[in-house]
Protein backbone atom coordinates (compact mmCIF):
# COMPACT_ATOMS: atom_id res chain seq x y z
CA UNK A 1 0.00 0.00 0.00
CA UNK A 2 1.37 3.61 -0.67
CA UNK A 3 2.30 5.36 2.43
CA UNK A 4 -0.65 7.94 4.21
CA UNK A 5 0.09 11.59 2.25
CA UNK A 6 -0.06 13.30 5.28
CA UNK A 7 0.12 11.49 9.11
CA UNK A 8 -0.76 13.28 12.01
CA UNK A 9 -0.13 10.99 15.19
CA UNK A 10 -0.85 11.75 19.08
CA UNK A 11 0.20 16.01 17.98
CA UNK A 12 0.26 18.12 21.15
CA UNK A 13 0.63 21.57 20.79
CA UNK A 14 1.77 24.77 23.71
CA UNK A 15 1.82 28.08 23.25
CA UNK A 16 2.66 28.77 26.88
CA UNK A 17 0.50 27.09 29.03
CA UNK A 18 -2.51 27.02 26.55
CA UNK A 19 -3.05 23.75 24.80
CA UNK A 20 -3.99 24.35 20.80
CA UNK A 21 -3.95 20.89 19.48
CA UNK A 22 -4.52 18.04 22.15
CA UNK A 23 -3.59 14.69 20.96
CA UNK A 24 -4.75 14.93 17.45
CA UNK A 25 -5.10 11.87 15.15
CA UNK A 26 -5.06 12.53 11.01
CA UNK A 27 -4.53 10.04 8.48
CA UNK A 28 -4.74 11.88 4.52
CA UNK A 29 -4.65 9.22 2.10
CA UNK A 30 -3.36 10.28 -1.73
CA UNK A 31 -5.35 11.93 -4.04
CA UNK A 32 -7.96 12.32 -0.76
CA UNK A 33 -9.55 15.53 0.01
CA UNK A 34 -9.81 15.89 4.03
CA UNK A 35 -11.95 19.01 5.29
CA UNK A 36 -11.30 20.58 8.72
CA UNK A 37 -14.46 22.52 10.23
CA UNK A 38 -14.48 23.87 13.87
CA UNK A 39 -15.27 26.87 15.70
CA UNK A 40 -12.85 30.20 15.44
CA UNK A 41 -9.76 29.15 18.02
CA UNK A 42 -10.35 25.13 17.98
CA UNK A 43 -6.91 24.83 16.55
CA UNK A 44 -7.29 24.47 12.52
CA UNK A 45 -4.97 26.50 11.42
CA UNK A 46 -2.13 25.66 14.38
CA UNK A 47 -3.13 22.04 12.72
CA UNK A 48 -2.47 23.04 8.81
CA UNK A 49 0.90 24.88 10.37
CA UNK A 50 2.44 21.63 12.03
CA UNK A 51 1.69 20.13 9.06
CA UNK A 52 3.56 22.07 7.07
CA UNK A 53 6.66 22.36 9.60
CA UNK A 54 5.77 26.22 10.16
CA UNK A 55 5.25 24.69 13.75
CA UNK A 56 6.89 21.97 15.92
CA UNK A 57 4.63 19.98 18.23
CA UNK A 58 6.32 19.40 21.34
CA UNK A 59 4.83 15.67 21.41
CA UNK A 60 3.71 13.58 18.70
CA UNK A 61 4.83 13.25 15.02
CA UNK A 62 3.81 14.28 11.32
CA UNK A 63 4.58 12.16 8.61
CA UNK A 64 4.50 13.39 4.90
CA UNK A 65 4.31 11.01 2.17
CA UNK A 66 6.21 8.37 4.98
CA UNK A 67 8.81 10.29 6.08
CA UNK A 68 8.00 11.12 9.94
CA UNK A 69 9.56 14.45 11.50
CA UNK A 70 9.42 15.52 15.02
CA UNK A 71 9.02 13.87 18.33
CA UNK A 72 7.15 10.79 19.63
CA UNK A 73 6.65 11.26 23.27
CA UNK A 74 7.86 13.62 26.09
CA UNK A 75 11.36 13.48 25.55
CA UNK A 76 11.43 10.60 22.95
CA UNK A 77 13.01 11.79 20.04
CA UNK A 78 11.77 10.44 16.53
CA UNK A 79 15.23 11.08 13.98
CA UNK A 80 15.69 14.60 14.03
CA UNK A 81 15.34 15.84 10.35
CA UNK A 82 17.77 18.87 9.33
CA UNK A 83 16.79 21.64 8.12
CA UNK A 84 17.30 20.59 4.13
CA UNK A 85 15.16 17.41 4.93
CA UNK A 86 12.52 20.18 6.08
CA UNK A 87 12.43 22.60 3.82
CA UNK A 88 12.63 19.21 1.28
CA UNK A 89 9.25 18.21 2.73
CA UNK A 90 7.76 21.94 2.71
CA UNK A 91 9.07 22.31 -0.35
CA UNK A 92 6.24 19.53 -1.55
CA UNK A 93 3.82 20.99 0.29
CA UNK A 94 1.42 24.02 -0.80
CA UNK A 95 -0.47 26.29 1.25
CA UNK A 96 -3.22 28.74 0.40
CA UNK A 97 -3.67 31.30 2.87
CA UNK A 98 -7.00 33.08 3.47
CA UNK A 99 -5.49 36.43 2.38
CA UNK A 100 -3.42 35.64 -0.79
CA UNK A 101 -0.38 36.52 0.33
CA UNK A 102 1.26 37.31 -3.07
CA UNK A 103 4.17 39.25 -3.69
CA UNK A 104 2.91 42.80 -4.19
CA UNK A 105 5.61 43.51 -7.07
CA UNK A 106 5.32 40.51 -9.23
CA UNK A 107 3.16 39.87 -12.17
CA UNK A 108 0.90 37.21 -11.69
CA UNK A 109 3.34 35.01 -13.81
CA UNK A 110 6.46 35.57 -11.57
CA UNK A 111 4.20 35.05 -8.49
CA UNK A 112 3.74 31.64 -9.94
CA UNK A 113 7.24 31.13 -11.66
CA UNK A 114 9.05 32.57 -8.62
CA UNK A 115 9.62 29.10 -6.22
CA UNK A 116 10.85 27.15 -9.09
CA UNK A 117 13.17 29.36 -9.64
CA UNK A 118 13.88 29.87 -6.44
CA UNK A 119 14.50 26.28 -5.41
CA UNK A 120 16.54 25.75 -8.73
CA UNK A 121 13.62 23.01 -9.93
CA UNK A 122 13.33 24.95 -13.34
CA UNK A 123 15.41 27.69 -14.87
CA UNK A 124 13.01 31.08 -15.82
CA UNK A 125 11.99 30.11 -18.99
CA UNK A 126 10.70 26.72 -18.19
CA UNK A 127 9.40 28.20 -14.97
CA UNK A 128 7.31 30.78 -17.28
CA UNK A 129 6.00 28.40 -19.25
CA UNK A 130 4.60 26.26 -16.30
CA UNK A 131 3.65 29.64 -15.06
CA UNK A 132 1.56 30.06 -18.45
CA UNK A 133 0.09 26.82 -18.22
CA UNK A 134 -0.73 26.80 -14.35
CA UNK A 135 -2.63 30.55 -14.71
CA UNK A 136 -4.85 28.46 -17.89
CA UNK A 137 -5.95 25.97 -15.75
CA UNK A 138 -7.17 28.11 -12.58
CA UNK A 139 -8.75 30.78 -15.75
CA UNK A 140 -6.61 33.70 -16.11
CA UNK A 141 -4.39 33.06 -19.21
CA UNK A 142 -5.30 36.27 -19.85
CA UNK A 143 -4.16 38.34 -16.82
CA UNK A 144 -0.46 36.70 -16.57
CA UNK A 145 1.09 40.23 -16.96
CA UNK A 146 -1.26 41.90 -14.05
CA UNK A 147 -0.03 42.86 -10.85
CA UNK A 148 -2.30 41.97 -7.57
CA UNK A 149 -3.51 45.15 -7.30
CA UNK A 150 -4.98 45.27 -10.64
CA UNK A 151 -6.45 41.60 -10.11
CA UNK A 152 -9.88 41.06 -7.24
CA UNK A 153 -9.84 38.97 -4.46
CA UNK A 154 -10.85 36.01 -6.39
CA UNK A 155 -8.50 36.38 -8.99
CA UNK A 156 -5.68 36.38 -6.67
CA UNK A 157 -6.55 34.13 -4.82
CA UNK A 158 -6.96 31.66 -7.81
CA UNK A 159 -3.23 32.99 -8.73
CA UNK A 160 -2.18 32.15 -4.86
CA UNK A 161 -3.82 28.10 -6.28
CA UNK A 162 -1.60 27.90 -9.27
CA UNK A 163 1.58 29.29 -7.26
CA UNK A 164 0.98 26.29 -5.12
CA UNK A 165 0.21 24.20 -8.66
CA UNK A 166 3.80 25.24 -9.45
CA UNK A 167 5.40 23.55 -6.48
CA UNK A 168 4.24 20.42 -7.86
CA UNK A 169 3.36 19.58 -4.59
CA UNK A 170 2.00 16.33 -2.71
CA UNK A 171 -0.44 17.80 -1.29
CA UNK A 172 -2.17 21.45 -0.82
CA UNK A 173 -3.52 22.95 2.29
CA UNK A 174 -6.23 25.74 2.46
CA UNK A 175 -6.91 27.68 5.39
CA UNK A 176 -9.80 29.65 4.91
CA UNK A 177 -9.05 30.31 1.20
CA UNK A 178 -12.90 32.28 0.60
CA UNK A 179 -13.20 33.80 3.83
CA UNK A 180 -11.25 37.53 3.01
CA UNK A 181 -13.78 37.47 -0.31
CA UNK A 182 -17.11 39.05 -0.98
CA UNK A 183 -19.80 36.56 -1.22
CA UNK A 184 -19.83 36.81 -5.75
CA UNK A 185 -16.03 35.74 -6.03
CA UNK A 186 -16.31 32.50 -3.62
CA UNK A 187 -17.79 30.29 -5.90
CA UNK A 188 -14.86 30.75 -8.96
CA UNK A 189 -12.42 30.16 -6.47
CA UNK A 190 -14.40 26.98 -5.30
CA UNK A 191 -14.87 25.46 -8.89
CA UNK A 192 -11.14 25.48 -8.86
CA UNK A 193 -10.30 23.98 -5.87
CA UNK A 194 -13.19 21.13 -7.02
CA UNK A 195 -11.30 21.02 -10.86
CA UNK A 196 -8.31 20.05 -8.49
CA UNK A 197 -10.23 17.57 -5.67
CA UNK A 198 -11.92 15.74 -9.10
CA UNK A 199 -8.38 15.42 -10.70
CA UNK A 200 -7.04 13.75 -7.78
CA UNK A 201 -4.67 16.15 -5.92
CA UNK A 202 -4.65 15.34 -1.91
CA UNK A 203 -6.37 18.55 -0.43
CA UNK A 204 -6.36 19.47 3.47
CA UNK A 205 -9.10 22.13 3.51
CA UNK A 206 -9.94 24.64 6.35
CA UNK A 207 -13.38 26.03 5.69
CA UNK A 208 -16.62 26.86 6.36
CA UNK A 209 -18.19 26.56 3.41
CA UNK A 210 -20.56 23.36 4.62
CA UNK A 211 -22.20 22.84 1.48
CA UNK A 212 -18.75 22.80 -0.70
CA UNK A 213 -17.44 20.17 2.00
CA UNK A 214 -20.60 17.90 1.25
CA UNK A 215 -19.71 17.54 -2.49
CA UNK A 216 -15.92 17.61 -2.42
CA UNK A 217 -14.94 15.95 0.54
CA UNK A 218 -13.85 12.22 1.55
CA UNK A 219 -13.64 12.55 5.26
CA UNK A 220 -14.60 15.96 7.39
CA UNK A 221 -13.16 16.52 10.61
CA UNK A 222 -14.45 18.66 13.37
CA UNK A 223 -12.06 20.06 15.70
CA UNK A 224 -13.03 21.51 18.97
CA UNK A 225 -10.59 22.98 21.61
CA UNK A 226 -7.95 21.42 20.10
CA UNK A 227 -9.45 17.82 19.78
CA UNK A 228 -11.02 15.88 16.54
CA UNK A 229 -14.56 15.79 18.16
CA UNK A 230 -15.84 13.72 14.89
CA UNK A 231 -14.48 12.43 12.09
CA UNK A 232 -16.45 10.67 9.14
CA UNK A 233 -17.85 10.96 5.51
CA UNK A 234 -19.83 13.96 4.74
CA UNK A 235 -23.35 11.98 5.05
CA UNK A 236 -22.05 11.16 8.93
CA UNK A 237 -20.50 14.22 10.03
CA UNK A 238 -22.81 16.31 8.08
CA UNK A 239 -25.52 15.04 7.61
CA UNK A 240 -25.94 12.86 10.95
CA UNK A 241 -23.75 14.45 13.34
CA UNK A 242 -23.20 11.96 16.61
CA UNK A 243 -21.92 15.28 19.39
CA UNK A 244 -23.51 17.95 20.46
CA UNK A 245 -20.57 20.09 19.43
CA UNK A 246 -20.50 19.08 16.55
CA UNK A 247 -24.64 19.63 16.10
CA UNK A 248 -24.25 22.99 17.61
CA UNK A 249 -21.84 24.07 15.28
CA UNK A 250 -23.22 23.05 12.20
CA UNK A 251 -26.47 25.10 13.03
CA UNK A 252 -24.28 28.13 13.67
CA UNK A 253 -22.30 27.91 9.86
CA UNK A 254 -25.33 26.42 8.14
P1 LIG B 1 -8.37 28.51 14.34
O1 LIG B 1 -7.58 28.54 13.06
O2 LIG B 1 -9.19 27.27 14.51
O3 LIG B 1 -9.21 29.73 14.52
P2 LIG B 1 -5.77 28.78 15.59
O4 LIG B 1 -5.03 27.55 15.26
O5 LIG B 1 -5.44 30.00 14.81
O6 LIG B 1 -7.34 28.50 15.56
O7 LIG B 1 -5.54 29.15 17.10
C1 LIG B 1 -5.84 28.25 18.16
C2 LIG B 1 -5.51 28.92 19.48
O8 LIG B 1 -4.11 29.11 19.57
C3 LIG B 1 -6.15 30.28 19.64
O9 LIG B 1 -6.55 30.38 21.00
C4 LIG B 1 -5.02 31.23 19.35
O10 LIG B 1 -5.20 32.42 20.04
C5 LIG B 1 -3.81 30.47 19.80
N1 LIG B 1 -2.60 30.79 19.03
C6 LIG B 1 -2.45 30.59 17.69
N2 LIG B 1 -1.21 30.94 17.28
C7 LIG B 1 -0.56 31.39 18.39
C8 LIG B 1 0.75 31.90 18.64
N3 LIG B 1 1.65 32.01 17.66
N4 LIG B 1 1.06 32.26 19.92
C9 LIG B 1 0.16 32.13 20.92
N5 LIG B 1 -1.09 31.65 20.75
C10 LIG B 1 -1.46 31.29 19.51
MG1 LIG C 1 -7.56 29.84 11.47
Amino acid sequence: MRPAAVEVHDVHKWYGAHRVLDGVELTVRPGEVTVILGPSGSGKSTLLRVINHLEKPEVGYVSVNGEPIGVRRHGERLKELSERVILGQRGRIGFVFQNFNLFPHLTALDNVAAAPVATGKLTKPQAQELARELLGRVGLADKVGAYPRQLSGGQQQRVAIARALALGPGVILFDEPTSALDPELVGEVLAVIKDLATSGTTLIIVTHEIGFAREVADQVVFLDEGRIVEQGPPTEVLDHPKHERTRDFLSKVL
